[in-house]
């Protein structure tokens, strides 16, 4: 299974030798992380501006099976239909398996005791990156 984790974006304004500007981005796990690489952006004179904000990833190996054991990535009947819902957490894959008379439906990540997640609103993927405002 997947879960939601925040990591953080960096992007710097980086002009070696004051040259031609171009924008690095990276991403970081930790706030131990962020702290380095601004002080790092802070240290270096190539560095003009920089500015970072959290994004929220999924980590993880997606399940490949359903809960009573079919597997997601058969042939083209029983291959898994995939959707995605929007949840206050950050949204879950939705996995309905096609096996005949399965009907099973698995969400990932697990959705925790206060996810309410809304499957009328669900489109193919995962909202890519995601950054949400500092
Ligand atoms: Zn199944
Ligand atoms: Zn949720």
């Amino acid at each position: 299974m997947q879960e939601w984790r925040t990591r953080w974006q960096v992007n710097l304004d980086w002009r070696p030798g004051r040259g031609v500007g171009q924008v690095v981005e990276k991403r970081v796990d930790s706030v131990g992380e962020l702290r380095d690489a601004v002080r790092e952006a802070r240290a270096n004179p190539d560095v003009l501006r920089f500015r970072y904000a959290p994004v929220r990833e999924l980590v993880g190996e997606p399940p490949h099976t359903c809960r009573r054991g079919h597997t997601y990535d058969g042939g083209s009947f029983t291959r898994v239909r995939l959707d995605w819902a929007v949840c206050s957490c950050g949204g879950h894959m939705v996995y309905r398996c096609k096996w005949p008379d399965c009907g099973d439906v698995r969400l990932d990540p697990e959705p925790a005791i206060d996810c309410l997640p809304s499957t009328g609103t669900m489109g193919k993927t995962p909202p890519e990156g995601n950054p949400e405002r500092p």
